[in-house]
C-alpha cells in the first residue's frame, strides 16, 4: 500500500492538502511537487511523508516531483516550520517565502544565462552624432567587471545602443559577469587599516564558529569599526567551504558597506534584496542551495534561504525597525538569525550603536555575552551633544539663530553640516488661519503633506494626492499656510540663507527622482563644503568624514507618544544621526532644538551614553509591563467599518481569558483609518510565551473555521514593533 505526503500550498490556509505518492517516487520534507488542485496543477512542497491514508477515501496521487532533491534542505525547512508557528503564520506561506518567484510557480530551478558586456574598443570611430552611444560606451570602460543586460537598461540605455556597439565590435559579451580578482592577502593589507587595541579586544571576545552556538551583542558607538570588526571576524574565521550571512536594513542605501565587504572578499560577495529581478535571485538562490560558499549581504528575507554550510550570522544595525515585516507573515528578520543560529549551531553577532532593548536586556540576563567597542576608529571622537531649548526663540523655518550660525561657522571653516528633518515634503500640513481647517486625507485619518516642489499636497499613509491650492478649500481665505517643517522648506531656507553652497537634500522623494543615494552623495563625498538636509535616510550608516556639524530641527516628536517604542525609536534616531558628525580629524558637535531641554531622556542623551539611556527606558518598560518583560502580540483587524472589526476582535476576546495574561481593548488603532480600511486591535499582553503561543494558536484555529465576509480580514502580529 502507498502512503500519502502531506503537502503545503502557498495560500494563506492552515491546513495542509493528502496526496497518495505513487509507485516508484521518493519524497523527502520540503521538496517541490506538481499536484492536482481542483482543476488546475499546483506547485506544493512537502511537509510530511510516510502518512497512513485514511480508510475510504480515494486520494489523488502527487503528479510528480519538480526536482529530486528538496529545495529546502532540512535546516532550513525546520526554521520555517518553528516560524510558522511563532508568528502564527500558515505555513505554506512562510515555506514559499523562501523560494524566488519563478520556483514559486513551478519553474525549473536553472538559470536562464544573462549576457554580459565589457567595452574592448576606445570608440574614436564612432560618428560624432552618436552621444548615446559614445556615452554608453563610457559608461561601460568605467565598469572593469562588465555589465549585465540589465545593468544597462536599467542605466537608461537601450538595447538598440548596445547592440549598435556590438556590430561596430566596440564591446564583447560574456557568458557572466567577468569575476573580480582574486584578492590576495597582500592586497588586503593594502586596503584595510591594521584593528586597533579595542577593536583586537572586540574581536577576542567574540566566539568563533566552531564553538557552537553563541549570540553576541557587540554594542559600538557610531563610527567604532563595527563594520571592520565583522570583515576581520569573517575573515579569520570563514573557512574557504563555509557560507555566512549578513544582514543589513537596507541595502540600496548603503553601497559603501558592500563595496567594504567586495574589497575583502571578491566575488564571494553576493546580495539580496528587493530590486534584484527574478533571474538575480534565482541565480543568488541556486548558489546559496547549492552550498557555495559566498558571504551573503541582505536584507531582512535573506535569513529565510536554503544555506546549506552556514557558519556565521552577523545582523547590522540590529535595532533597526525594518527587520520586522509589517505585513503577511509578520517575521522579524533579526529574531529569525538568532534562532537559525541556534539551529545551525553556530554563531551570530548583532551589532549596533544603539541596540534594541530586547537584545540588550537579553545581554543583560546573559543570554548573549555583550561585547563592547566604545572608542571611535582611527583618531576620531564622540561628537559633543547640546540642547537648542526653542521655546521662546524666534524661528525662521524652523531653525533657531543659533543653529543657522553654528552651520555657517562650520561652512567658513571649509567642513560640512547636516541637518535632520523628520518629514519630507514641505510641511506636515496645510492649514487655515481665518477658518482653522486643515487638510485630510479623504482616506485615511491623516493630514496631507505639502509638497511644494511638484505643488500636490500627498498622504503618506496611502498613495492619495492632490494639487495644492492657494486658498483655504473650506472658506476660500488666502490665510492658507504651511505649518511646520519638512525637508523641502528647510532646503530653501538653507538655500537662501547660504546661496554660495550647495544644499543636498535626502530623502524617499529625492533619491527616487535620481535613481539612487550614491549619485546625490557624491557633492557629499567631494569633501567641500556643503548642507546635508534629510530625513532617517541620513542616520542609516553612512560614512560622511566630512561632517562636523548635525543639526536637529526638532527632536520633540516621539518624547509623548502613547506608542511604547517611540522614546526608544527617537532616542536610537538621534544617536545615529549624531553619529555621523565627527568622523574624520575634526570632532564634531551636534545641536539637537528641542521645547524640552528639562526632559530626563534628553538630559541623558547629551552624555551620548546610550546603555544609561536604555537602562532608563528599561527601568520604564518594566514599570509599564511592557516587552521585553513581557510578550506582546496583537490581533488586527481591517473592515469597511469600525463596528465590524471591534465586533469581530470583541467575539475573541473571551478566548482570551487566561491567567498571566492582559488583554487590552478591542480599540481603534492609531491611525483608525487607512486608505479607507477602518483598522482595530486586541492586545494581549503575557508572562509567559509558550503559553500566549499555545491560545494565540488555539484562537487562530477558531478564527480559520468562520465564515467572515470578504471586506474584514484579520491577522496576528506577534512581536509588534507597531502598536
Ligand atoms: P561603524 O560600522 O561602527 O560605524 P566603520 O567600520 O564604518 O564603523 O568605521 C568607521 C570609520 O573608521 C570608517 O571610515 C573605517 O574605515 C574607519 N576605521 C575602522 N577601523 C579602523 C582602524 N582600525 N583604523 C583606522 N580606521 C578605521
Ligand atoms: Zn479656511
Ligand atoms: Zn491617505
Amino acid at each position: 500500500m502507498s502512503s500519502i505526503a502531506r503537502i503545503a500550498l502557498n495560500r494563506p490556509l492552515r491546513r495542509l492538502f493528502d496526496y497518495r505518492i505513487p509507485e516508484g517516487l521518493d519524497l523527502v520534507p520540503g521538496q517541490r511537487v506538481q499536484i492536482p488542485f481542483g482543476r488546475q496543477q499546483a506547485t506544493g512542497i512537502v511537509v510530511e511523508t510516510g502518512v497512513n491514508p485514511p480508510a475510504g477515501i480515494t486520494i489523488k496521487p502527487v503528479t510528480s516531483a519538480i526536482e529530486p532533491w528538496p529545495a529546502l534542505p532540512d535546516e532550513t525547512f525546520q526554521l520555517l516550520n518553528w516560524a510558522s508557528n511563532y508568528y502564527q503564520h500558515p505555513l505554506g506561506e512562510c515555506l514559499f517565502t523562501a523560494l524566488p518567484a519563478s520556483l514559486r510557480k513551478g519553474r525549473a530551478a536553472e538559470e536562464k544565462p544573462e549576457q554580459w558586456w565589457t567595452a574592448v574598443g576606445t570608440g574614436e570611430e564612432l560618428p560624432n552624432n552618436a552621444h548615446k552611444q559614445r556615452a554608453l560606451l563610457a559608461w561601460l570602460t568605467d565598469r572593469e567587471n562588465g555589465a549585465s543586460d540589465r545593468d544597462i537598461t536599467q542605466a537608461g540605455y537601450t538595447r538598440a545602443q548596445l547592440r549598435a556597439l556590438h556590430d561596430k565590435k566596440l564591446i564583447e559579451p560574456h557568458s557572466r559577469a567577468i569575476s573580480y580578482s582574486a584578492t590576495t592577502d597582500a592586497d588586503i593589507d593594502s586596503r584595510v587599516p591594521a584593528l586597533s587595541a579595542a577593536q583586537v579586544e572586540a574581536a577576542r571576545e567574540l566566539a568563533p564558529p566552531g564553538d557552537g552556538f553563541s549570540a553576541s551583542l557587540l554594542y559600538g558607538i557610531t563610527g567604532s569599526g563595527k563594520t571592520e570588526l565583522y570583515l576581520h571576524y569573517l575573515k579569520t574565521n570563514l573557512e574557504a567551504d563555509q557560507q555566512a550571512l549578513v544582514l543589513v536594513p537596507e541595502i540600496n542605501l548603503t553601497p559603501q558597506t558592500v563595496a567594504r565587504f567586495r574589497h575583502y572578499f571578491g566575488d564571494r560577495i553576493v546580495v539580496w534584496h528587493s530590486a534584484l529581478n527574478d533571474g538575480e535571485r534565482l541565480s543568488t538562490w541556486l548558489k546559496i542551495r547549492h552550498g557555495e560558499p559566498v558571504v551573503l549581504i541582505g536584507t531582512r528575507s535573506a535569513v529565510l534561504l536554503p544555506f546549506t554550510g552556514l557558519k556565521t550570522i552577523i545582523v547590522d544595525e540590529e535595532h533597526d525597525s525594518s527587520y520586522k515585516q509589517g505585513e503577511g507573515f509578520r517575521y522579524s528578520g533579526r529574531d529569525v538569525a538568532v534562532y537559525r543560529a541556534h539551529l545551525n549551531g553556530c554563531p551570530v553577532i548583532l551589532g549596533s550603536a544603539t541596540p534594541s532593548l530586547e537584545s540588550y536586556y537579553n545581554a543583560k540576563q546573559q543570554k548573549y555575552r555583550l561585547v563592547r567597542l566604545e572608542e571611535r576608529a582611527g583618531n576620531a571622537q564622540p561628537p559633543e551633544i547640546c540642547l537648542l531649548d526653542i521655546r521662546s526663540r524666534p524661528l525662521e523655518g524652523g531653525f533657531s539663530k543659533p543653529a543657522l550660525e553654528a552651520i555657517r561657522k562650520t561652512l567658513e571653516n571649509g567642513q560640512q553640516a547636516l541637518v535632520f528633518v523628520n518629514r519630507r515634503g514641505f510641511a506636515p500640513v496645510m492649514m487655515c488661519f481665518d477658518c482653522g481647517h486643515m487638510v485630510e486625507c479623504p482616506r485615511c485619518d491623516t493630514r496631507l503633506t505639502y509638497h511644494r516642489r511638484d505643488r500636490a499636497m500627498r498622504c503618506h499613509h496611502c498613495d492619495y494626492q492632490t494639487a495644492a491650492t492657494d486658498h483655504c478649500p473650506e472658506c476660500h481665505s488666502e490665510a492658507f499656510k504651511p505649518v511646520g517643517e519638512g525637508t523641502e522648506r528647510s532646503e530653501d531656507i538653507l538655500a537662501t540663507t547660504f546661496p554660495e553652497t550647495p544644499i543636498v537634500r535626502v530623502d524617499r522623494d529625492s533619491t527616487q527622482r535620481k535613481g539612487s543615494i550614491q549619485g546625490i552623495l557624491n557633492t557629499v563625498n567631494t569633501g567641500k563644503p556643503c548642507v546635508l538636509v534629510g530625513t532617517q535616510m541620513l542616520a542609516k550608516g553612512h560614512d560622511f568624514p566630512g561632517v562636523t556639524l548635525v543639526v536637529v530641527v526638532n527632536a520633540d516628536g516621539g518624547l509623548f507618544s502613547v506608542d511604547f517604542r517611540a522614546p526608544e525609536q527617537l532616542i536610537q534616531t538621534l544617536l545615529q544621526v549624531s553619529g555621523r558628525a565627527g568622523r574624520g580629524r575634526v570632532p564634531g558637535k551636534v545641536l539637537v532644538q528641542t521645547c524640552h531641554s528639562d526632559h530626563p531622556l534628553l538630559r541623558t542623551l547629551c552624555n551620548g551614553r546610550y546603555l544609561d539611556m536604555a537602562d532608563q527606558l528599561l527601568a520604564e518598560r518594566e514599570a509599564g509591563q511592557f516587552p521585553p518583560f513581557r510578550a506582546m502580540a496583537i490581533f488586527r483587524a481591517e473592515a469597511d467599518s469600525m463596528e465590524q472589526g471591534l465586533t469581530l476582535l470583541d467575539s475573541i476576546k473571551p478566548l482570551t481569558q487566561a491567567r498571566g495574561i492582559d488583554v487590552w481593548g478591542p480599540l481603534p488603532a492609531l491611525i483608525a483609518r487607512r486608505a479607507n480600511r477602518h483598522r482595530s486591535q486586541l492586545v494581549l499582553n503575557a508572562d509567559n510565551r509558550k503559553r500566549l503561543n499555545f491560545l494565540l494558536k488555539g484562537i487562530c484555529e477558531q478564527l480559520d473555521q468562520r465564515k467572515l465576509p470578504g471586506n474584514l480580514k484579520w491577522m496576528i502580529d506577534v512581536d509588534p514593533q507597531e502598536t
